[in-house]
C-alpha cells in the first residue's frame, strides 16, 4: 500500500496543532500507531508535547533536524501502520522533504503541519514542495487582529531579516490580505 501525504497550513493561530492532534487521534482509535514530532526550535512547547494554542496537549518528541525522523521511529512497528505527525514544520526548511518521500513510499501516513508562508508573505519551504505532493491540503485561516476578516498572513510584530523567529502571540499577529504590512 502507498503512504499518504496530508498538509494542514495557515498563518499563525489557525488552529493547525489542534487539527493535526485530532488526526493523530482519530488514527490511534483505528488502531494504527501515531507518532508526532515537532523541531526542538519551538521553545513555545513543553519538552516533549505538542502545545497548541487552545491548550491541548500531545506527546511529540522534539527532533533537533529533520535528519533524525526516521531512526526516531518506533522500531517494529510496520511502515503501514504509522501516522506520523510533523509540527511546526517550516522550522525543519527544506531538508525535511527527502524523509518525507521515503515515509510515504514506505507506506505511512504522514499529516504535515505548519506556516506555508513567512513573515513577508512569501513561500516557505518545506511547503511550496509538499503542498505540490499531497495527497490532501487542508488551508486554515485565523481571525484578522485588526479587523476581524479571514486571516492569511502571520504579522511580525518586530523588526528582523532573520527567516525564522520563533514567537507567540506578543510576536505575530494574523492578518487578512488587506491588513497585512510585510516588513
Ligand atoms: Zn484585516
Amino acid at each position: 500500500m502507498p503512504g499518504r501525504l496530508e498538509i494542514i497550513c495557515g498563518p499563525m493561530f489557525a488552529g493547525k496543532s489542534t487539527e493535526l492532534i485530532r488526526r493523530l487521534r482519530e488514527g490511534q482509535n483505528a488502531g494504527m500507531t501515531a507518532v508526532a514530532f515537532k523541531p526542538t526550535s519551538d521553545t513555545r512547547s513543553g519538552e516533549s508535547s505538542i502545545r497548541t494554542h487552545p491548550g491541548d496537549v500531545l506527546d511529540a518528541e522534539p527532533l533537533p533536524d529533520s535528519s533524525g525522523l526516521l531512526a526516531a521511529l518506533p522500531t517494529g512497528v510496520a511502515p503501514d501502520q504509522l501516522v506520523i505527525g510533523l509540527d511546526e514544520a517550516h522550522f525543519f526548511g527544506s531538508p525535511l522533504i527527502a524523509p518525507v518521500r521515503t515515509l510515504i513510499a514506505r507506506g505511512a501516513r504522514l499529516i504535515v503541519a505548519g506556516v506555508e508562508r513567512d513573515h513577508r508573505g512569501l513561500p516557505f519551504e518545506p511547503f511550496p514542495t509538499l503542498l505540490c505532493e499531497a495527497d490532501e491540503v487542508t488551508k486554515l485561516t485565523s481571525i484578522c487582529a485588526v479587523c476581524g476578516g479571514a486571516a492569511i498572513h502571520s504579522q511580525r510584530m518586530f523588526t528582523s531579516d532573520a527567516p525564522i523567529v520563533v514567537g507567540g502571540a506578543e510576536s505575530y499577529q494574523a492578518r487578512c490580505r488587506a491588513c497585512f504590512q510585510p516588513g
